[in-house]
């Protein structure tokens, strides 16, 4: 063995859930590893929404000021357009938050941020380019991972080993933690398209398919949603598609005109939930509990809200102990009924973000009462915004 860690928790998984559950245990005091298997954060598929309740966490941690002076794009209001009519979908105007705006940032940059703040307290220690691969147990209780780093072998053993790592989590799997399968019926396809100066187009443009259009300055960075299994990336797809944002979007569609089937990438979507989130000794959190569809950009505060109910939990449990499967169940208990709720509403979601109608046509339900009374869009403001159980860190 050529690393060996003898620490209070061990987090596998460096995503949002795994680095703001280190971070609240090491400001508890704590020794907490966070083993992640990149060198870095730089990946691209991920959401980039950062919410108000998780810039309201960012303030009352002292971080607010820092995360603002990073690049960002802030959003009062999520807007879209069906084939040319405007609507506002989501309100954040009158959200009980100091940042009443759902913020765009580079997920690097904000996994970064939290990395860093981490780092400043002694119990805190970043294992990067460390895969891990298996639990260490002793008779019934897991007490530890094993993995590997550019080094060779490594152990952590630990009172209490979180599973961050996503909705592709190995270590469930060891730990026979079998997630339910909730129906998705997208994927989506992910791909850069220049901008020139000044350009804008609204956030969602619906009605013939769907496209989501995030400004990341130097290029738009486009999601289109398809229906699921619909994918096989041969030219012809790369036409079709070319030919939907065509359709959606002519101004788009021009800018796609250069498209091949490497410059697209798909991303399969998932939703689905583990009925039981933890064994003797290990705990999932995040997409390794539920993995969330990017319907309404909710997965990464969910996962955030994981976290905090996890350090508010289970932190004093660990500073005078070993946390035992009841103390486990109170996460989880604490978590389900959002992630239930969530799951509901994105399921729900999926028909009308696919749906195809020619222009004219009646607006799917959703959208025509959004759009009679405006108010409503408070209350999906307040969803997306704070989410189903906003935790906080006070
Ligand atoms: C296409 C798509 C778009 C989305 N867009 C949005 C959006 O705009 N807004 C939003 O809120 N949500 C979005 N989501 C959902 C969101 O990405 C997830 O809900 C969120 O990232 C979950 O965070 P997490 O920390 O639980 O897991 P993850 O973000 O998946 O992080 C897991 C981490 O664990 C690491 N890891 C995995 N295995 C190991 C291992 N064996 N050893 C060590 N490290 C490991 C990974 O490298 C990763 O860093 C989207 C999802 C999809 C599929």
């Amino acid at each position: 063995m050529n690393t060996r860690i003898d620490t209070d928790c061990v987090v596998v998984g460096g995503g949002p859930a795994g680095l703001m559950l280190g971070l609240l245990l090491a400001r508890q005091g704590l020794r907490v590893t966070v083993a992640e298997k990149h060198a870095d954060f730089l990946r691209d598929f991920r959401g980039d929404t950062i919410h108000p309740s998780t810039q309201e966490l960012l303030a009352d941690l002292g971080l607010l000021d820092e995360f603002l002076a990073m690049p960002h794009a802030d959003m009062p209001r999520v807007t879209l357009s069906w084939h040319g009519t405007e609507l506002t979908l989501a309100d954040f105007s009158r959200l009980p938050t100091r940042r009443k705006v759902m913020t765009f940032m580079p997920q690097w940059d904000f996994l970064d941020l939290l990395a860093a703040a981490a780092g400043r307290y002694p119990g805190f220690r970043l294992l990067r380019s460390t895969r891990i691969d298996g639990l260490v147990r002793d008779g019934e209780r897991i007490v530890g991972v094993t993995g590997i780093d550019a080094e060779g072998p490594v152990e952590v053993r630990a009172r209490l080993v979180i599973d961050a790592s996503g909705r592709d989590s190995m270590l469930r799997k060891q730990a026979e933690l079998v997630p339910t399968g909730v129906a998705a019926a997208m994927d989506v396809l992910w791909f850069r398209l220049p901008k020139s100066e000044g350009e804008t187009y609204p956030f969602v443009q619906a009605g013939a398919g769907m496209i989501i259009t995030i400004d990341r300055e130097d290029f738009f960075q486009i999601a289109h949603v398809i229906p699921a299994g619909t994918w096989t990336g041969t030219d012809p797809d790369v036409e079709r598609m070319k030919e939907r944002i065509r359709e959606i979007s002519p101004r788009l569609g021009a800018a796609a005109a250069h498209l091949t089937t490497g410059d697209v990438h798909l991303l399969r979507v998932r939703l689905e939930r583990l009925r039981r989130w933890y064994r003797e000794g290990m705990l999932c959190i995040g997409d390794a509990a539920h993995a969330m569809s990017p319907a309404g950009g909710v997965g990464i505060n969910l996962a955030i809200q994981d976290a905090v109910a996890a350090a508010r939990i289970l932190a004093p449990v660990l500073k005078d102990g070993t946390p035992q499967p009841a103390d486990l169940r109170r996460v989880q208990r604490r978590r389900t009924w959002p992630v239930l709720v969530t799951q509901r509403v994105q399921r729900a979601l999926q028909t009308p973000l696919l749906s195809r109608r020619e222009p004219g046509a009646p607006l799917p339900i959703p959208l025509r009462m959004l759009r009679r009374y405006p108010a409503l869009t408070r209350i999906t403001g307040r969803f997306v915004g704070l989410g189903a159980r906003p935790e906080s860190v006070r």
